[in-house]
């Protein structure tokens, strides 16, 4: 794998940056994209830093000494105040933010870390999962949900698809551009999952399907119109099946078992404590659905018991893939990983100092989803740090877990004003007495 090394950072800002000249500003006059740049990049570092207070430091800091992090790492000219950046903000749809994930992706194919995520039949697995990121019986704005409760009680939330690229065995994953769940132009129904998911499908379909792209998705993807739509945009899939939602399915398969026709492989393992045995079945050519024109799709099933004989852990998919004894396996285990996104990602995101509006509130209507962009796009900074910055990768190596890493930029930006992020890099490395991967000891 060739490695963007130490410009890595500088590269990923730049496609920000670049990106972020390409925002709508609403308002008219004299450097008014330096402030869109100020405003996005502000919002940007509280993400990328986990910190809610890095401004308000870096605005003492400019005070006190007449430079600030902000500037000197980051490239932002003037700090806003939060009312400037919410503002600015505001009128800006998430939409802007989309083509700086496309360009890190192709960033990411360039130095062949795309290609290094490669899994099953050589295709990209790309896990797609929807979750909900704000909820509040006050708070809302205009691209809020709207829920009505019997009770009388209306709660309004935030929900968005967030796919990523992942692979068995590797504990990064790589973020694609968001598709939010809301209330649509000419559609009096809510928004949900599955048609936000066929948004993206259509949006980007053609962009990602020459590379080859498996799609994973949990029951609610195991539908005829999905799987069409998936068909149509040549994309592959190993959905989740389940007996409640996929019953014709799973009737046709005990029609299968009846007749012999259910293919089983069976496989012995010794977990370091004792033993359990995993079989695995499978089917190809199976009817999803009723009716006279029915999608035709594949199955697999693994089931793993203990040394009693007891079930411990069951799952079903439906899969593009024809399923044989020679990838059964495979395919179970990259439809498994779609679990990685609730782990790596969605759970990295809500749980390890991720701040979502901490400082800049909900907003009227773009704020909520265009600072959630931002914020996976500062998550898509870290992985491709971790993966391709090496004194990055180092120090998160050495330090034992990634919020650890962010509270001693969080400190250390406090006090002191670095040249630069490698600036900042080194220093930590010279005092955690680590040598430069980029020098080699001296
Ligand atoms: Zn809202």
């Amino acid at each position: 794998m060739d490695t963007g090394g130490r410009d890595t950072f500088r590269s990923l800002l730049s496609l920000l940056t670049a990106s972020i000249a390409s925002f709508p500003d609403v308002r008219r006059g004299a450097n008014t994209q330096y402030s869109m740049h100020d405003a996005t990049l502000s919002a940007f570092t509280v993400f990328f830093c986990q910190s809610p207070s890095f401004l308000a430091y870096q605005r003492l800091m400019e005070q006190a000494e007449g430079t600030n992090n902000g500037k000197t790492v980051f490239g932002i000219h003037k700090l806003p105040t939060d009312n400037q950046i919410r503002n600015l903000l505001d009128p800006v749809d998430p939409q802007h933010v989309q083509p700086v994930y496309r360009s890190i992706f192709e960033y990411l194919q360039r130095h062949g870390v795309v290609d290094s995520f490669r899994d099953i039949d050589n295709t990209l697995l790309v896990a797609l999962d929807g979750t909900q990121y704000f909820f509040s019986e006050a708070i809302h704005c205009s691209r809020c949900l709207v829920a009505h409760h019997r009770d009388g009680r209306v709660t309004y939330s935030h929900t968005a698809l967030m796919p990523a690229v992942v692979k068995p065995g590797t504990s990064q994953v790589i973020a694609l551009e968001p598709e939010f769940i809301h209330p649509q132009d000419g559609h009096d129904k809510q928004d949900c999952e599955s048609r936000a998911a066929e948004r993206w499908i259509r949006r980007v379909g053609t962009l990602y399907s020459p590379l080859g792209v498996t799609l994973l998705g949990d029951a609610l993807y195991a539908t005829k119109p999905m799987v069409r739509l998936v068909e149509e945009q040549e994309l592959q899939y190993i959905f989740v099946a389940k007996p409640k939602q996929n019953k014709y399915l799973y009737e046709e398969l005990e029609a299968f078992e009846k007749l012999g026709e259910l293919h089983e492989l069976s496989r012995t393992q010794w977990t370091g404590k004792k033993h359990r045995r995993l079989v695995y079945r499978y089917a190809n050519g199976i009817p999803l659905n009723d009716g006279s024109d029915p999608v035709q799709v594949n199955w697999a099933e693994l089931t793993i018991m203990d040394d009693t004989g007891k079930i411990t852990f069951h799952i079903g998919f439906i899969t593009s893939y024809t399923v044989t004894a020679q990838n059964v396996e495979a395919v179970v285990q990259a439809g498994r990983c779609r679990w990685k996104i609730e782990n790596e990602n969605i759970n990295t995101l809500k749980t390890k100092g991720y701040h979502f509006e901490h400082n800049f509130g909900h907003g009227k209507d773009n704020l909520s989803q265009t600072l959630l962009s931002l914020n996976i796009l500062a998550f898509l900074f870290h992985t491709v740090l971790e993966l391709q910055d090496r004194r990055c990768s180092l120090l998160r190596e050495t330090l034992p877990r990634r919020d650890i890493f962010f509270q001693h930029i969080a400190a250390l930006t406090q006090y002191l004003c670095f040249d630069s992020w490698q600036h900042l890099l080194l220093f930590m490395l010279t005092k955690l007495k680590l040598d430069d991967p980029y020098q080699g000891p001296p």
